[in-house]
């Protein structure tokens, strides 16, 4: 038998499943936070399972909220914990990364303080109650309402080497293509702290521009209950994860002026260094920048937005990840490169 799971003040028996809300005091506003709590009859590992870390990306939180619904105890091994909206003031309030509260990107300060900002607050409350005592943590993102993206998986590195190597095989069952790792586990993102405490953390990003769609909702479920059956938290059904490329960060263009940015990529595309990767148009005398990437390789989300300012994320390329190059980091750890751009941009 499993043991009692509790969160916040919802509780879940071996063999039931709990859904509720947990109110928690972020100082000047208290956030109301959805939480399912699937408790197997059977041991096995904990899974944490969250979306809406930010606003504006719907297909994430569509996911899971269709995964509450379809995960029962007496199929489960372990523990698994769904929390469909992690940050209620960005989803509800803002749509946008940052919080309308503070105008904090949560994923830029976990694990949080929990005598900082409302936002700060939040991100230390969901790292102690939830992060924190997971095997597992599965975070779902997307491209948000101003961003392109091409699906990817991604994990850091955290030089643990039966870490890394789990890790890494979870980021290949999710049936996604393309897997970007960062050398690094540094940062304030939600999978790079959980990393650094142990946990097999991933950053799953599927679909782009805030778009609901329930297609690739459904893709997304399917996903989740591979990658489940991949844990052992799920009967296995014989299916495997596909092949997979491999990446690593290679480079993040931000905006050097303001203006109107005309890109000319799509999500996806494969660029060799130097070239032109799109336009910045001053709208008062028609100035135009270049924008040239520093980095050969695939460009896996971009600015859709057309209005830019100085420090705004343009363009995000990873190259392929070559195992033997790691052994020389410098080839990849000059500054800026192998770090995630989702951590680099402050916006997003
Ligand atoms: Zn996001």
């Amino acid at each position: 038998m499993t043991e009692q799971l509790t969160v916040g003040a919802l509780r879940a028996e071996p063999g039931t499943k709990t859904r509720g809300t947990v109110s928690v005091d972020l100082g000047t506003l208290t956030a109301d936070l959805p939480l399912t709590l699937v408790n197997g009859s059977r041991p096995g590992p904990r899974v944490v399972i969250t979306a809406g870390v930010h606003g504006g990306e719907f297909t994430p939180i569509d996911a899971a909220a269709r995964l509450t619904t379809l995960l029962e105890p007496d199929e489960v091994c372990g523990q698994v914990i769904i929390c469909p909206v992690a940050n209620p003031p960005a989803v509800y309030q803002g749509r946008l990364n940052i919080s309308p509260v503070d105008g904090v990107n949560i994923n830029r300060v976990f694990p949080g303080d929990p005598d900082g900002s409302p936002t700060e607050r939040l991100a230390a409350w969901l790292f102690a109650h939830l992060i924190h005592g997971a095997d597992v943590y599965i975070d779902l993102h997307c491209g948000g309402i101003d961003q392109v993206l091409r699906d990817f998986v991604g994990y850091r590195l955290t030089g643990d080497p039966d870490l890394d190597k789990a890790t890494s095989e979870l980021a290949r069952s999710f049936g996604i293509e393309d897997v970007i790792l960062g050398l690094s586990a540094e940062g304030g993102n939600s999978h790079a702290a959980a990393a650094r405490r142990g946990i097999s953390a991933v950053l799953v990003e599927v679909g782009e521009l805030g778009q609901r769609d329930g297609a690739t909702a459904r893709r997304r479920v399917d996903g989740l209950f591979q990658a489940l059956r991949h844990l052992g938290v799920l009967d296995p059904d014989g299916a495997t994860g596909g092949d997979v490329s491999e990446w690593v960060w290679a480079a993040g263009v931000t905006a050097e002026a303001t203006g109107l940015w005309y890109p000319e990529f799509s999500a996806g595309d494969d660029v060799a260094e130097g070239a032109l990767i799109g336009r910045v148009i001053d709208p008062a005398d028609n100035r135009e920048h270049k924008v040239h990437t520093p980095a050969g390789g695939r460009l896996f989300y971009g600015m859709h937005g057309l209005t830019v300012a100085p420090g705004d994320e343009l363009a995000a390329i990873a190259a392929p990840w070559d195992p033997d190059r790691a052994t020389r980091p410098a080839d990849y750890q000059t500054p800026g490169l192998g770090v995630a751009p989702d951590e680099a941009d402050p916006r997003s």
